[in-house]
């Protein structure tokens, strides 16, 4: 096995990353968008995740790319950020991914979050927050003293045009899961009120 940038500490890789222009961050934000675009269509909660690592000879190339399957593979745990993480590592042949970062198109929820600095992934860059759950705006998973972990933030990464986009998504399921509670008496709010995005 050859050494590569997976030697090197995470927050050099944070660093690297970060000093990209905003035209590479919102290259793999497009890709994300991309995957929350397919979930919608498949009537997935709209999330879309990339892992990109960075490459011996400086480039990057994305090694994890899934959307929301949590319906298809009826399995709670199917978010994008765990099946793009778990690909990650299944590419690189390494669970820690020191030398990645994450786009996704919502800030993970704990779950994801704990994924996150589990993975020692050097980055996690979103969109939208998520001022009801979200693993770094709500529990601060990210900056915790507790843990032995703690990638560097992008928060609002993506042009504006994508914030709108999923927006649009949301609203487009709460409609639709509003209409399955008349079908379904007694089924409680839907995951989707408690993401942050106005109400429509
Ligand atoms: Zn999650």
């Amino acid at each position: 096995m050859t050494a590569g940038p997976a030697n090197v500490p995470p927050a050099e890789t944070a660093a690297w990353f970060l000093a990209q222009e905003p035209a590479f961050h919102e290259k793999w934000m497009a890709m994300a968008l991309a995957e929350a675009r397919a979930a919608a269509e498949e009537g997935e909660v709209p999330m879309g995740c990339v892992v990109v690592r960075r490459t011996p000879d400086g480039a990057a190339r994305p090694v994890g790319r899934a959307h929301n399957s949590v319906e298809a593979l009826k399995d709670p745990t199917a978010h994008a950020e765990m099946l793009a993480i778990t690909q990650a590592a299944a590419a690189t042949g390494d669970w820690r991914l020191t030398d990645c970062a994450l786009y996704v198109t919502k800030e993970p929820c704990p779950m994801c979050g704990g994924a996150v600095v589990l993975g020692r992934l050097a980055l996690a860059a979103w969109a939208a927050s998520d001022p009801k759950r979200g693993a770094h705006t709500v529990f601060g998973m990210f900056s915790h003293p507790g843990l032995n972990h703690r990638p560097a933030v992008l928060p609002g990464c993506g042009p504006a045009a994508a914030l709108e986009e999923l927006r649009g998504f949301f609203r487009a399921r709460r409609r639709r899961d509003a209409a399955g509670r008349e079908a379904r008496p007694g089924s409680a709010g839907t995951e989707d009120e408690a993401f942050g995005f106005g109400k429509a």
